[in-house]
């Protein structure tokens, strides 16, 4: 399922208009960089709410690691399987990103580098939250 970057997400039925962040297919290529270690360890924490949960799995495009992709995370008590679902972003403004879990691992083992405005979003939402306000309304 490929999607460009920053385009209208179409895939999975939603109620509100989201855009794509890396849905990425090995025929296309992506923008490569670094991404701040807060920004993944938020996605990481986003994830684990999982909207949008499939019964299939998506398999890496870019190499052969075993599927479903597991990752660690010792503050939480169960691993996350990446391929399943999706992160959902909820800018300041209201814009609505939607990523495959996937792109963590885009991020952490091909050096995916996800559009400014989305890791801008991410990092608003973090400091949103760490003052307290409005820890739910991310979906
Ligand atoms: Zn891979």
């Amino acid at each position: 399922m490929y999607m460009p970057d920053l385009s209208p997400y179409r895939y999975a039925g939603s109620d509100s208009p989201m855009l794509a962040v890396g849905w990425l297919a090995d025929a296309h290529t992506f923008d490569r960089g670094d991404v701040p270690a807060h920004v993944v360890e938020r996605l990481i924490d986003l994830a684990f709410e999982m909207p949008h949960l499939m019964r299939g799995c998506h398999y890496c495009p870019f190499c052969d690691e075993e599927s479903p992709i597991r990752i660690d995370v010792p503050r939480h008590p169960t691993p996350l399987y990446l391929g399943m679902s999706e992160i959902h972003v909820r800018s300041v403004s209201g814009v609505v990103y939607s990523a495959p879990s996937l792109v963590l691992h885009y991020i952490e083992r091909h050096r995916y580098r996800p559009p400014d405005e989305f890791v801008r979003a991410v990092e608003e939402r973090d400091g949103h939250e760490r003052r307290g306000a409005d820890v739910r309304s991310v979906e």
